[in-house]
């Protein structure tokens, strides 16, 4: 008797949910299909288990934003935009469970301050196959694609001898957590400005309530910001200084208006 997985699926945004107890009984189901070599079962039981997943980050990611963590919350946001990339590429149906999460997701992303990222330069000696366990090379394919899921379990590379070549600074990074923080004495200290964030927090009331923002560009005039010297930092965000950005620009200073739209709840 398989389990009714569209009914656990449409229970996922009730408040309150216990996301832990149902990964405990999709991951014995999988073990059971898997050892009976039903591989279409244990891959529908491997697509329910990610997008349960991606659900309690996503809750995770809300939560933390809440509490005002938001380097955490971003970190959080990472792991279910990489969830919902290998849903999305194994699992066509799964996906219309999560679409909307990933809007929001990729919007968040967008109103974080981090531009630049560090990107670890690797010269991987040893890897090995995380399904069959076989060591692989460019001459030595096991027949196993990275990212797709076979008998329930999504085939990754496991490296096993590495060795660091340098870092990079970088703007696209293939890892979002790797953020610079400039430092002090004390070590780490984030002074990123989170204005756009703590805009949406005041807002966004309930971890699957529905959301979107707009941005609408308009220029300002010199007047609007006293004090503003050809020295000063441009008040557009650039990093240039006001006379080598937008002082050269006729039309005035770029500013961005954020306007977030919120679905009511009672
Ligand atoms: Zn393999
Ligand atoms: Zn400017």
């Amino acid at each position: 008797m398989e389990m009714d997985l569209n009914y656990i699926l449409a229970k996922l945004r009730s408040d309150g949910y216990d996301y832990d107890a149902t990964l405990g009984s999709i991951k014995s189901e999988k073990q059971a299909a898997q050892d009976a070599g039903d591989e279409l079962y244990a891959n529908q039981l491997w697509a329910a288990e990610t997008i349960i997943k991606i659900h309690q980050q996503f809750v995770k990611t809300f939560e933390l934003l809440k509490a005002g963590r938001y380097y955490e919350a971003w970190c959080e946001a990472e792991q279910v935009e990489i969830n919902i990339q290998f849903l999305a590429s194994n699992s066509q149906e799964g996906w219309g469970n999560v679409k909307d999460i990933y809007s929001r997701v990729r919007q968040l992303q967008s109103l974080y301050p981090y531009k630049f990222f560090a990107s670890y330069v690797m010269h991987v000696k040893k890897e090995k196959c995380s399904i069959c366990g076989k060591e692989r090379s460019i001459h030595n394919f096991c027949g196993h694609r990275i990212g797709k899921v076979y008998n329930g379990e999504l085939c990754c590379n496991i490296v096993t001898d590495a060795e660091l070549k340098g870092i990079d600074i970088v703007e696209n990074p293939v890892h979002k957590y790797s953020v610079l923080f400039p430092s002090d004495a004390e070590g780490r200290h984030d002074y990123y400005d989170y204005t756009l964030v703590e805009g949406l927090m005041k807002y966004w009331s309930k971890p699957f309530q529905f959301w979107k923002y707009v941005v609408r560009k308009v220029f300002k005039q010199k007047a609007e910001f006293p004090g503003l010297t050809n020295e000063s930092y441009c008040p557009c965000g650039s990093g240039k200084s006001y006379s080598e950005c937008c002082a050269l620009n006729a039309e005035g200073i770029k500013h961005w208006i954020y306007t977030f739209m919120v679905e009511p709840i009672d």
